[in-house]
């Protein structure tokens, strides 16, 4: 069964194709918690919980209430229908972590369907889950968008930084760029090394960096010291929009 969270038309908010008018389908389920990012949301039954800022997307225990089940592919389809949407318009595959859903065939039969009407279709993944190119090739028509862990997610090494899936995507996918969330303090802590034993895996990627938090505030406090984080390394700087405009991560 694959789980859908919520379904949005916006624009892109951060990463390569900022300002790209998308529509959004968030997944639920991930293979991550990432507490360390700190971010408090109220659940359905009154409790605050820890995690990071989509936690309504990836706690199953406290959200699953709003989730929607998906059995066939094609009630993800009939969603397009839902929207007035330009002619190929990109599609966002977003979570939690969308590729906990790789290997359905639900799923890949809604990419398939996708790729059919001649849409763009970007994964936003941790990319820690390996995907299975020769079997399912539709993902090679696919742009990966690789938000890698970092320590300050609080994630274990070994689980946040695969080399071998890392390797995989970038070398089959249609594209992959790699997309990390910093705050100012991390700036300070062994972050570029932290970054090098990642990229290493796929050198020529590109490396987008954004600023971390849950809301404008948090984003703004972070945002200057990034920038002089990425003048100095030469990554790319990308701004969280979505946040920044309407200072949250939900539908919008
Ligand atoms: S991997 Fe992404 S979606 Fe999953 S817990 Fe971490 S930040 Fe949230």
């Amino acid at each position: 069964m694959v789980y859908l969270v919520e379904h949005f038309y916006s624009i892109q908010g951060e990463g390569r194709y900022i300002g790209k008018p998308s529509l959004f389908f968030r997944f639920g389920g991930c293979n991550m918690k990432c507490e360390g990012f700190g971010c408090k949301e109220k659940t359905p039954s009154g409790e605050y919980i820890l995690g990071c800022d989509t936690v309504y997307a990836v706690n199953k225990e406290h959200f699953s209430s709003n989730w929607i089940p998906i059995s066939k592919s094609s009630q993800l389809l009939n969603i397009l229908d839902l929207y007035d949407l330009p002619e190929n318009v990109d599609i966002v595959l977003t979570g939690g972590e969308p590729l906990i859903y790789a290997n359905d065939l639900i799923f890949v039969e809604f990419l398939q369907g996708l790729l059919k009407k001649a849409h763009r279709i970007t994964f936003e993944t941790n990319g820690s889950i390996a995907v299975d190119f020769d079997k399912f090739p539709v993902y090679k028509q696919c742009i990966f968008a690789l938000s890698v862990k970092l320590s300050n997610s609080h994630e274990a090494l070994s689980k946040r930084v695969r080399g071998n899936v890392i390797y995989s995507i970038a070398s089959n996918a249609k594209e992959a760029f790699f997309k990390f969330s910093i705050d100012a303090d991390s700036i300070n802590l062994g972050l570029e090394e932290e970054i090098s034993r990642i990229i290493v895996h796929s050198p020529r990627t590109e490396v987008y960096c954004m600023p971390l938090g849950g809301n404008k505030a948090e984003i703004e406090a972070n945002t200057e010291p990034l920038i002089e984080f990425c003048k100095d390394k030469g990554y790319n700087f990308s701004d969280r929009l979505h946040i920044r405009i309407w200072n949250q991560n939900k539908g919008v």
